[in-house]
């Protein structure tokens, strides 16, 4: 047996990593990314900025200024704290490392968003994921029966969720809540592009916070994820947290993109209209059914044994999307894109359509 093989976990020697595919030279509508930079004048005075950056420093190790700017932007009251992490990727790492006892227990609603279980997994938790309805709603019933036998230490609930892209019954939620005596986060990863948010479940129990990320409004490379709540709670993450976790070009740019949210919410608005349009554009192609989103991204599915078809399909036009078949039982020949501009999506759109049209099976 190989040193690596006798020395790391099994359960890590079993894993993948996360896939991340060559996109260069596609359309990505992959990964939802906000598809629009910024206007000159915005990039200029963004790079005077970093310029001037001393960055043979190390940056402000509780990224003070970034994280009241924030809050601020937010609408976070002062009775709540801020913790940063390199994406939510990280919170979510710092979540799962403060409850890894042994045989502590992650819960998600599937499918759901992959890193949750995976990270248990690196964190040597268990994980249990509790299937969603055929409609993706959440199962309250099952939900409910699985948090009374297992009490698991942490569970998330992202809303809207990733992949469906759907919101959830706000009783169903609270009532998980409420049986809950583990730490409950509200992932608002999508928050941007819907009206519904759980900042006032923050009132309500004192075990539940709310994260969010920057990386869906236009700022995905920066790597900056938040988490929001009492700071009995934040206190104990932040021993956790690497120092420095978020470095000084992304705090500087992000305060940067802070004062000209306008223009980020330009773009959101103009991505909410685009998913209206893109939706029906996609109702109009035979034989695939789409799924309400509230979220950046629009869940189909294709008829039966098509989805990997269309994928390679779309793949060889130059249009990269994400393929969600054999990932999930209820998420059978289904597609998820990412809403692009309105001159992208017209490009998926006019493919899709020949793709349909040529009826390809496999
Ligand atoms: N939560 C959800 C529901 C997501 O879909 C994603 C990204 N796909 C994340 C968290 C992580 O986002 P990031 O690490 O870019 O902040």
């Amino acid at each position: 047996m190989s040193r690596v093989k006798k020395l790391f976990r099994q359960e890590i020697l079993e894993l993948s990593a996360y896939p991340v595919p060559d996109a260069s030279g596609m359309l990505k509508l992959d990964a939802m990314e906000n598809p629009y930079s910024w206007p000159a004048v915005a990039k200029e005075a963004w790079t005077d900025l970093l310029k001037e950056l001393p960055i043979n420093r190390y940056p402000d190790a509780g990224a003070q200024q970034l994280r009241d700017g924030l809050k601020e932007s937010m609408g976070v009251s002062d009775k709540y704290d801020v913790l940063l992490g390199n994406g939510s990727d990280e919170i979510i790492q710092l979540l799962a490392m403060a409850i890894a006892k042994p045989g502590a227990t992650i819960m998600a609603p599937e499918p759901g968003f992959v890193m949750y279980k995976m990270i248990a997994t690196f964190c040597g938790l268990n994980y249990i994921g509790i299937p969603l309805t055929a409609d993706f709603e959440l199962d309250e019933q099952a939900m409910l029966t699985a948090i009374k036998e297992s009490q698991p230490e942490l569970i998330f609930l992202a809303q809207p969720n990733n992949p469906t892209g759907n919101l959830w019954d706000q009783d169903a939620i609270k009532k998980i809540i409420e049986a809950s005596e583990g730490l409950v986060v509200l992932d608002e990863a999508y928050t941007a592009f819907t009206d519904v948010d759980h900042l006032e479940l923050l009132d309500q129990y004192d075990h539940v916070l709310v994260m969010r990320t920057l990386s869906k409004v236009g700022l995905a490379g920066l790597r900056l994820g938040l988490i929001i709540g009492r700071s009995e709670w934040l206190d104990e993450l932040d021993k956790i947290r690497l120092p420095y976790n978020i470095n000084m070009l992304t705090q500087a740019s992000a305060l940067f993109a802070l004062q000209h949210y306008d223009m980020l919410m330009v773009q959101t608005e103009q991505l909410r209209v685009d998913r209206v349009v893109l939706t029906s554009d996609l109702a109009k192609l035979p034989g695939l059914t789409i799924y309400p989103s509230e979220a950046n991204f629009v869940l189909v599915r294709t008829p039966d044994g098509m989805a990997r078809n269309w994928f390679e399909e779309l793949k060889q036009k130059g249009i990269l999307i994400k393929c969600l078949d054999g990932g999930h039982p209820l998420l059978k020949n289904c597609l998820r894109i990412t809403v692009g501009t309105t001159s992208q999506n017209d490009r998926l759109i006019s493919a899709l359509s020949q793709i349909s049209a040529s009826g390809s099976v496999q």
